[in-house]
């Protein structure tokens, strides 16, 4: 175990040794004792917290948190997503601080405001695929009971689909 100042900032490194437990006069910070025994005083401690990702839902659908590093450090987990909050996973998406860490509510709720968007946009451009799929002579919901009539140049310019034949077929 080693004790040494940091350069930088004049606190306190150590190294080789990890911190079996904080320990106090019952009142206040005394400082922490090494696994070793080492008792190394100190006036104040900064803890910093892993922040994982609670994404054990997302996981069977192949989305694995990805660790956010800062240097070497870890600082956590986060589900990888596009700032509309897209993931990798078509159909996906995530907000908050499942895909950011480093979130607060307000950019939480921010980028859950733009998924929801974003959603909404590639459930109206599937739609539009699908009502053009529709219009195509010879597709499959035109054998189910869709209806095309077509211009005079042969084009398809209406398409009326019947739910009821398309269940009957
Ligand atoms: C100690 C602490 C202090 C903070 N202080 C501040 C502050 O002062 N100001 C600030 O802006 N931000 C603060 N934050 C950050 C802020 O809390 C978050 O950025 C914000 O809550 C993120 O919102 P979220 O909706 O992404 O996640 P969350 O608020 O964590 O909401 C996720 C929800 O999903 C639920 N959930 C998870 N898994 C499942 C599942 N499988 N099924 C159903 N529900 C599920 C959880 O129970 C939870 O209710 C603080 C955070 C912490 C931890």
């Amino acid at each position: 175990m080693k004790v040494s100042p940091c350069l930088c900032t004049g606190l306190a490194r150590i190294r080789g040794s990890p911190v079996a437990r904080v320990e106090s006069d019952g009142v206040r910070l005394t400082g922490v004792r090494l696994t070793g025994g080492t008792l190394v005083a100190l006036d104040a401690q900064v803890v910093a917290p892993r922040l994982t990702a609670n994404a054990g839902l997302l996981e069977p659908l192949g989305l694995k948190p990805a660790e956010v590093r800062m240097g070497s450090h870890v600082l956590g987990t986060q589900v990888e997503a596009d700032r509309a909050g897209a993931t990798g996973v078509p159909g996906v998406w995530a907000a908050g601080n499942v895909a950011d860490i480093q979130a607060q509510v307000i950019t939480a709720a921010a980028a859950g405001l733009a998924a929801g968007a974003a959603i909404n946009a590639d459930l109206a451009a599937e739609d539009a695929r699908r009502a053009a799929s529709a219009r195509q002579p010879g597709s499959k919901a035109r054998r189910e009971g869709t209806e095309v009539a077509a211009d005079p140049g042969g084009r398809p310019r209406a398409v009326a689909y019947n739910p009821i034949v398309s269940r009957q077929a």
